[in-house]
């Protein structure tokens, strides 16, 4: 074959795989928004619409307050480094984020990552090797997946959330010389909180360390937004958490790694995503430092939410919808369907509600859904207004009477 017959060769049948996707329906199109990120936003369309399904739990993301802190950063430490943080990438600004993150986590140190995947594919194999055991749920995210795909340890997987297989899996690694048993702290798919409780027990029964992903967590969940840690009162029994910037916690990117020190200093000498990718943008860093700032100093964002939530699922339950029960802001609105989860997103889209549906393989076949995200920074208004449509337009699918 000639050098451009396998070209066309490869474009074409990237282009039926394509096409393909779409055949399915399980082609993924992409939103444009026009404006900032927020309660509401603008897309290219010129529609507004009330934004339900952005992971900007503490409406941080499009905030004045942001936008001022990373000017001010930007001002004060320069755009960027131009390297990675060990050749001349590390600032004040990360060394004091490193430590307010730990503080805040109750962690003894931090390690910054330009993304919550970097954290989590550089955590395993600078520290486990085939000596020891990974004992990780059915469900984990991707990245916690492929982080462990590049470590050589022996892989052990417990069915999702099942604590009696995970007994299960950590009695089959007994032989092995260290264990290491690895859960998100909330899955956000279902809302489900993982039962720390009980984990950290096996773990201490096992003798077991035990590993958490914050992403979903970190900043509102427990008491004073610590994270699932706080919430099933098992700070100080986590040995490892990783977590996102990302998310609740201002919404631009950044990952990190907090744990003892000796655990996070390894990190530093041999992670190779921190060692060989370019450190974090200074604005981004000095905004993180405020937000950390703000939430120790109050919890009326995490309050806010949770009134939110408890709201929301309050009264989409009222009108008939069912939903994943619980009491995480995110609220899968179950419609089973996949074809219906779609044609109910779209009319809730023209009714002025951005919401998206999901659906096989993303869940499980025949549980598509509307996945509902609340945040701090929806008003009761935007809520009920959200509601309405949701009734509107379960009545029109006759989803609802
Ligand atoms: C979003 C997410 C990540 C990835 O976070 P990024 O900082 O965007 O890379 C990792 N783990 C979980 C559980 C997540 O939800």
């Amino acid at each position: 074959m000639s050098h451009s017959t396998s070209r066309t060769h490869f474009i074409n049948s990237l282009a039926d795989n394509l096409s393909t996707l779409r055949a399915q329906g399980l082609y993924k199109p992409e939103r444009v928004i026009a404006s900032r990120q927020g309660a509401e936003v603008t897309c290219d369309d010129g529609r507004h619409l009330i934004n339900l399904c952005a992971n900007n739990y503490l409406g941080l993301s499009g905030d004045e307050s942001m936008v001022q802190a990373s000017i001010a950063a930007t001002e004060k430490f320069g755009y960027g480094l131009s390297s990675v943080r060990f050749i001349c990438g590390t600032q004040t600004v990360h060394k004091e984020l490193e430590k307010a993150i730990a503080g805040f986590l109750g962690t003894e140190d931090c390690i910054l990552y330009a993304a919550a995947f970097d954290a989590n594919g550089g955590v395993f194999e600078p520290l486990f090797d085939e000596n020891d055991a990974i004992i990780s749920d059915a469900l984990n995210h991707a990245s916690i997946i492929d982080g462990i795909r590049l470590c050589k340890a022996e892989r052990f997987r417990y069915t999702h959330n099942d604590m009696a297989d995970l007994e299960t899996q950590l009695q089959a690694a007994a032989g092995k010389r260290h264990r290491i048993i690895v859960t998100d702290g909330v899955f956000s798919m279902d809302g489900t909180i993982a039962q720390l409780d009980r984990i950290c027990d096996l773990a201490d029964q096992y003798d077991a360390l035990v590993m958490i992903d914050e992403c979903h967590a970190s900043g509102f969940m427990g008491k004073t937004g610590r994270g699932t840690h706080e919430h099933h009162h098992v700070m100080g029994r986590i040995d490892i958490i990783t977590g996102t910037l990302g998310k609740a916690l201002g919404g631009a990117m950044g990952g990190f790694t907090a744990g003892r020190k000796e655990v996070i200093d390894t990190l530093r000498q041999k992670s190779r995503p921190y060692l060989f990718s370019n450190t974090l943008a200074p604005s981004i860093a000095g905004a993180s430092l405020s937000v950390l700032q703000r939430l120790a100093a109050s919890t009326e964002l995490r309050d806010r939410l949770q009134a939110n939530t408890e709201h929301f699922r309050h009264d989409i339950a009222a009108l008939g919808f069912t939903i994943k029960p619980g009491t995480h802001p995110v609220v899968p609105v179950m419609l089973f369907d996949a074809h219906i989860a779609q044609q109910f997103a779209a009319r809730l889209y023209e009714l002025g509600v951005l919401v998206t549906g999901f659906f096989y393989p993303v869940v499980p076949m025949g549980q598509a859904r509307v996945r509902v995200q609340l945040s701090a920074a929806h008003t009761t208004e935007q809520l009920n207004t959200a509601l309405n449509a949701f009734a509107q337009a379960g009545r029109e699918l006759k989803l609802i009477k």
